[in-house]
């Protein structure tokens, strides 16, 4: 049995945007029913977050922080895990916390412009990143600090020519939408020979305010392709009905589907946790039925100690109590090569191809909703 303590602070914290929203679904409807709650259960601190299961659960998704000196500085707010990609932590602030955040534990982090300029230099060096092509600026949120972005956009294309790709990570659309005026769109703007993307994250349609439309057409008129990524929680999306409506939502606003995820397990997520198996049915369901367009459909991943893994048929190689061993692609020699300080977790089996095999703890049958 799960012991029961209070969980590590995240505080709950909403947008005067969504305070209104919800206001406004709650004398539409009534609190607890099904259409409120798949907004509130995004946001609303639940009891059952103090369900943690100290060995089993982890704080962090996985450890991909690369304490790096360069020029005899050290660099904060960087992360990577995968060959080609980098990943800058500019900032942790968010105009709304969600419950589900995988950041939720990270230390606060609000990175200055001589500590962003040395970032991109890194990333721009021949030596360190010769195969990276591509950033991530996630967070926290980087559409909170657009001055900052600016900065360190404008920073990546002059240090470092070999990032043809930045991708942005951001819930601003859908938490505070009046937020996307002139100084993100500035941010955001079209630069010479960089394509810049938005990764943003919508787990059900009825996030899809007009407000929020609007801010996201905001940002395709200015140039920005958006993709999304959504969560698979229960209480939330873990219906074909609910996913079939958010991925023909996402379509009609020419929103990319990108990935869904399985619902990691992190300290106190156990409630939003469906089983693999669940998230595997209902993704048959989604995307095998002609249920929603084949432009729409995602991509149904796990994120575990090594990356993500896309879940394809012999993807689950077996079963042990709650965990499953799950095949990937990734070898060991280039996760160091990539990143020297990464260590193998003690998660990881390898195979006798000398790819990496990971642990993955599943979620439980009807989990407490
Ligand atoms: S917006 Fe992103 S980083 Fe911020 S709380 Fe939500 S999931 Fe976490």
């Amino acid at each position: 049995m799960a012991e029961v303590r209070p969980r590590v602070e995240f505080k709950e914290k909403l947008s005067p945007f969504l305070r209104r929203k919800i206001a406004e679904l709650t004398d539409q409807y009534d609190a607890l029913s099904p259409v409120v709650r798949k907004l509130t259960r995004q946001y609303l601190a639940d009891p059952a977050e103090r369900h943690i299961d100290e060995a089993l659960e982890r704080r962090r998704h996985y450890d991909a922080e690369m304490p790096t000196v360069y020029e005899g500085k050290p660099l904060h707010g960087l992360e990577r895990l995968y060959r080609r990609v980098i990943l800058i932590e500019p900032t942790t602030v968010c105009a709304a916390h969600c419950r589900y955040c995988l950041r939720a534990h990270y230390e606060p982090l609000h990175l200055r412009e001589d500590e962003l300029l040395l970032l991109a230099r890194y990333c721009g060096d021949e030596a360190h990143c010769r195969e990276v092509r591509e950033v991530l600026i996630t967070g926290g949120d980087p559409l909170m600090i657009p001055t900052r972005l600016n900065f360190l956009i404008d920073a990546l294309a002059e240090h470092a020519p070999n990032i043809r790709h930045i991708r942005v990570g951001s819930r601003v659309p859908l938490q505070a939408p009046e937020r996307v005026e002139e100084d993100i769109l500035h941010a955001l703007r079209k630069r010479p020979a960089l394509q810049i993307e938005i990764g943003t994250h919508v787990n059900h349609a009825v996030e899809l305010f007009p407000e929020v439309n609007a801010a996201f057409h905001k940002l395709q008129d200015a140039g920005c392709r958006i993709y999304n990524q959504s969560v698979l929680m229960r209480g939330v999306n873990d219906s074909i009905e609910d996913l079939v409506e958010l991925f023909d939502a996402l379509r009609a606003l020419w929103i990319e589907p990108h990935y869904l995820f399985h619902c990691v397990p992190m300290q106190g997520m156990a409630h939003f946790r469906t089983t693999l198996e669940e998230g595997l049915e209902l993704t048959r369901a989604l995307v095998m039925s002609g249920a929603v367009s084949g432009r729409a459909k995602p991509m149904y991943t796990a994120m575990t100690d090594i990356g993500k893994i896309t879940l394809y048929q012999g993807t689950i190689v077996k079963r042990k109590g709650r965990h499953v061993l799950l095949q990937s692609n990734y070898a060991v020699e280039e996760r160091i090569q990539w990143n020297p300080q990464w260590a193998q977790p003690d998660s990881v089996e390898i195979d006798p191809h000398g790819r990496m095999r990971v642990w993955y703890l599943d979620g439980e049958n009807g989990a407490a909703r």
